[in-house]
């Protein structure tokens, strides 16, 4: 068996050889309909918590998928605390920033909302789901958690100072991002940018530090993916 090549799948219940776990309806699919495997084939499970285990599909019919969870192949370690607080973007754009985010391995994701935010709504179920996706491709052990929308001015005023918000800002000479931060965030803004009255209200928190990504104004989603890589390299 090529572990390399045995999909992963995030389940949240307890995991511990000899236990029997139940998938959702969407994972059974993507088994079964999608990756065309039997009952006896061999699965990755993690569940954010236990580490990684081996295990076997039991039953698989249509929507139902129940694995039986095998050895352990890797222990639970420590991931990084960094976050990305972004503000939604065109459908599209959003699930990339979502999906290339959670690779890059951010423990947390914050839909901001902000003057030009386009975005009217954001499905946070929807974007939790492509998360897991991701999650499941790169083998990191947990998923990251996606947030409600909340307002920028709302979102600094509940802020904790003990985490650095580190702004991506373009036209302001600011240096690039700080690296080897413990627990920090990045902010990304919409296509459009942030207001002038955004980007005073963001220089007035002693939390806030700005960060420029180059001499060029990058598409929102680059911004976000080229922010958190300097954030975490
Ligand atoms: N329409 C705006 C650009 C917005 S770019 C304008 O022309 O002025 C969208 C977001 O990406 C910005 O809010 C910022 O957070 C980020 N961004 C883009 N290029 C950047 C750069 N060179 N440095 C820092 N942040 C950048």
């Amino acid at each position: 068996m090529d572990l390399h090549t045995t999909p992963r799948l995030y389940v949240p219940d307890p995991l511990a050889a000899g236990e029997r776990v139940q998938l959702a309806p969407g994972q059974a699919h993507h088994l079964g309909g999608v990756l065309r495997l039997a009952a006896g084939e061999a699965v990755r499970l993690f569940n954010g918590r236990d580490g990684e285990f081996a295990g076997r599909v039991a039953a698989l019919k249509r929507e139902k998928a129940e694995v039986e969870v095998g050895a352990a192949l890797r222990p639970q370690t420590p991931e990084p605390d960094h976050w990305l607080v972004f503000a939604p973007l065109k459908r599209d754009a959003t699930d990339l920033v979502v999906e290339k985010a959670t690779e890059l391995g951010v423990a947390r994701l914050v839909p901001v909302l902000t003057e030009r935010t386009q975005a009217a709504r954001v499905n946070t179920a929807r974007l939790a789901t492509i998360a897991r996706g991701a999650a499941e491709q790169c083998e990191r052990l947990t998923l990251p958690d996606v947030a409600e929308p909340v307002r920028l001015a709302a979102l600094l005023a509940a802020w904790s100072p003990g985490r650095r918000l580190v702004a991506a800002l373009e036209r302001a000479g600011a240096p690039p991002p700080p690296r080897g931060l413990a627990a920090c965030a990045l902010l990304v803004g919409p296509e459009g940018g942030f207001s002038p009255a955004e980007v005073d209200l963001l220089r007035r928190h002693t939390f806030v530090e700005a960060a420029g990504l180059g001499p060029r104004i990058l598409r929102a989603e680059t911004a976000a993916i080229v922010g958190l890589a300097l954030l975490g390299a």
